[in-house]
């Protein structure tokens, strides 16, 4: 099963890529994909669709599009539910010990890490950074 992760631009920008990654890996997922982009206006807006009559969309949307971030799909059984324990709660003041926010977060809007938060939106997410053909290109059959 696969769910989509974002590593933000604080956590790019702040040189946490790396360890983030190792901790995801650590914790039993397979990287399927993965790409460093600079997200565009109207793409932030579009994936945080869901948000926008939400005090916080234009900040947040602004702050998506301030850097690089990575987005990759990440594979391991029960991933949407696992992912979500690994990074913990949004804000990273509740997140438990141990968890990538609490780890690496900086506050509840620059908070390291996206992840589905149901399969629905996982595929949905999925398709919206990978064209399957690019997935089929790197293992030779569709993950999705
Ligand atoms: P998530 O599923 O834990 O990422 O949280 P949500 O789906 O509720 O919110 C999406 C993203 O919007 C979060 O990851 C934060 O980056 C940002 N966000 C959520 N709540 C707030 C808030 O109260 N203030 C601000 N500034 N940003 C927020």
């Amino acid at each position: 099963m696969h769910t989509l992760a974002i590593i933000k631009p604080d956590a790019v920008g702040g040189g946490k890529t790396g360890k983030i990654l190792a901790h995801l890996e650590e914790a039993g997922f397979v990287i399927r994909a993965a790409k460093l982009m600079r997200l565009s206006q109207a793409e932030a807006e579009a994936f945080y669709e869901v948000h926008r009559e939400r005090p916080f969309y234009r900040s947040l949307v602004a702050f998506m599009t301030s850097g690089p971030c990575l987005p990759m799909i990440l594979e391991r059984d029960d991933a949407v539910n696992h992912l979500r324990t690994v990074i913990g709660a949004t804000d990273p003041a509740e997140a438990a010990e141990g968890t990538v926010r609490r780890l690496h977060a900086e506050n509840k809007e620059r908070n390291a890490i996206h992840a589905s938060d149901s399969p629905e939106n996982a595929q949905r997410e999925v398709a919206f950074f990978f064209p399957e053909s690019d997935v089929r290109r790197l293992w030779g059959a569709t993950v999705r």
